[in-house]
């Protein structure tokens, strides 16, 4: 049995100043570039499930650990490879991404899970997992419309950490920290960089601070870098403190550890997590290769609890720009009752060129979804809006437009239908389906 993390609602946010998740690990797991190892503190996630690939690649790379180790999260971390020699040992490495090693730049570093890693196929750079979480030269390039932070969250941020754009809800960055770093993303000027830990104190106080002596903020996001990535006592602290501001009606956390760090999904995670309902959960799938056994397990246990799923899948290049490949993510995700809520165009951020479709490939991709498969299964296709303006739908385009009272449909098939409106708003007549209103931008 797992111990209870404390409710600690009264205390100051937890830790000493700014804690390092990564610190934290060493301090248990004794990583050994900061401490000597110890093993018998460790928390074990005892009844998970082991794929068999998983546990190869754990026997072959990591001879001599334990099942127990291998699947403690806190272990996975402490493991992580992060340098481009570790990584040498693992993956017969292409020259591309040889190269961008060798070139020494300021680059968004690189940190994969050794259970991620076990994922990827050691002799194809073609390999989908691999293209997104490994280097390549071809991020050295900046194309037109790229820039730091596309979103323009730093504009938006009433206080550091905390991105305030829309009335009733706000985005809470509460760690720069993943445990695997994507290559595409949406905030690589934050993630993995200075200290590799969770904000400091103080901005978490300011950003609750803030959301406190603001009463129209009923719906918190927390994400980061992964919010997952924090122990038990400060997550707990976290939704405790954020569960006591009566205005606060929904917390949502966003997340891509129940697919690349799944032991973190432990029973103990779950009770504490449940404790503050309502707490919504989106989850950071982007391939159906990530749908592992202890990828299920993960989701099961936080569905069980009561936690309502949602995915968010990065539309790309040479990864996943494919309806069959989409369609089995999709079909799959449902049966773990994740219901795949966005699929995000690329953001133009710095160096990800390489990973953008066209439009037109999304567009393709949900016309080859919408009508074929349970209409929950697909995902709204949305440009989360360079300057700011938020998620913006995009959609085939399914009305012909009006004439007389008629309004003419296109279905899924091609064929066209009628539809009696009594009152055609002139308006209307000439809208297109890309004229929804504009969702949320927050992740
Ligand atoms: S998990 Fe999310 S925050 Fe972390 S590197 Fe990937 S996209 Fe960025």
């Amino acid at each position: 049995m797992e111990k209870e993390s404390p409710l600690v609602e009264d205390r100051e946010p937890p830790g000493h100043g700014i804690v390092s998740a990564l610190k934290n690990v060493a301090a248990h797991t004794g990583h050994p570039c900061i401490a000597s190892r110890r093993t018998s503190s460790l928390v074990f996630n005892k009844s998970a499930n082991f794929s068999t690939k998983s546990w190869q690649f754990c026997r072959e790379f990591f001879p001599g650990t334990s099942k127990e180790e291998w699947n403690d999260w806190r272990w996975q971390v402490a493991h992580a490879i992060t340098s481009f020699h570790e990584l040498h040992r693992f993956l017969n490495l292409s020259s591309g991404e040889r190269e961008i090693f060798l070139m020494n730049g300021d680059h968004f570093p690189l940190q994969i899970t050794p259970y991620y890693l076990g994922l990827i196929d050691p002799d194809d750079c073609r390999d989908p997992l691999r293209r997104c979480v490994i280097p390549t030269i071809q991020e050295a390039a900046r194309r037109p419309g790229e820039s730091e932070d596309p979103l323009h969250e730093e504009h938006d941020s009433p206080v550091p950490g905390l991105v305030h754009r829309y009335p009733d809800r706000v985005l809470f960055l509460v760690t720069d920290f993943c445990s695997t770093y994507c290559r595409y993303c949406t905030r690589s000027r934050l993630v993995g960089k200075e200290h590799h830990g969770q904000s400091s104190r103080e901005r978490w106080q300011m950003a609750i601070d803030y959301i406190e002596r603001t009463p129209r903020i009923r719906d918190v996001l927390i994400s980061g870098g992964d919010p997952l990535t924090l122990d038990d006592d400060r997550l707990s602290w976290l939704l405790a403190r954020l569960r006591r501001i009566p205005h606060v009606e929904i917390i949502r956390i966003g997340t891509k550890v129940p697919v690349v760090l799944p032991q973190r999904i432990t029973p103990s995670l779950v009770r504490l997590i449940r404790r503050h309902h309502p707490v919504w959960m989106s989850i950071h799938f982007t391939h159906p290769a990530e749908i592992t056994k202890e990828a299920k397990e993960a989701c099961t246990r936080l569905a069980d609890a009561g936690i309502p799923l949602l995915s968010q899948t990065v539309l790309l290049k040479g990864v996943n720009d494919n309806t069959e490949v989409l369609r089995r993510l999709f079909h799959e995700l449902v049966k773990l009752r994740v219901r795949p809520y966005y699929l995000y165009q690329c953001d133009p951020i710095v160096g990800s060129g390489h990973f953008r479709t066209s439009v037109t490939t999304g567009l393709d991709i949900i016309a080859g979804l919408r009508g074929y498969t349970s209409g929950f299964a697909v995902p709204l296709y949305v440009i989360d809006a360079p300057g700011g303006g938020g998620k913006i739908p995009i959609m085939p385009s399914y009305q012909q437009g009006y004439e007389g009272h008629d309004l003419v449909l296109k279905n899924h098939e091609g064929k066209t239908y009628r539809y009696h409106d009594e009152e055609p708003s002139p308006k209307r007549e000439s809208a297109t389906q890309t004229d929804s209103p504009r969702e949320s931008p927050l992740r």
